[in-house]
């Protein structure tokens, strides 16, 4: 048995966590204050993902701030964001609309804010 220590990211309590692990996986989570810590522990320690924000260029030269719409791998988003540098877009956006569909298998790419 082995212990993880983590910071929950969910909220801005920042909640210390103490993950539990037997042969590789979560048995128990401890020092959570809410149900989202438990699940942010679990999967933080198996398979860790994040919202990834940026910017696009649009074609006139300004600059779009940008999401994917779901946390992907932290793994993946490395090549994320390599599509990211490569997409453009034209104005007018506005946000939630959708740049790039399945930029990974988890996540579209989405306006996030106002250009
Ligand atoms: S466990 Fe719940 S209360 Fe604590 S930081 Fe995470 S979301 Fe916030």
């Amino acid at each position: 048995m082995s212990v993880i220590s983590l910071t929950c990211i969910e909220c801005p309590i920042g909640c210390a966590l103490e993950v539990e692990m037997e042969n590789g996986n979560p048995v128990s989570v401890k020092g959570n204050g809410c149900p989202r810590g438990k699940l942010y522990a679990e999967n933080e320690v198996v398979c860790p993902k994040r919202v990834v924000t940026s910017t696009v260029r649009a074609k006139n030269g300004v600059m779009v701030p940008v999401k994917t719409d779901r946390p992907v791998k932290k793994s993946e988003i490395f090549e994320i964001m390599k599509k990211i540098n490569q997409t453009t877009c034209e104005l007018p956006v506005k946000i939630g609309d959708v740049l790039v569909e399945n930029i990974s298998d988890e996540a579209n790419l989405v306006v996030a804010g106002n250009a």
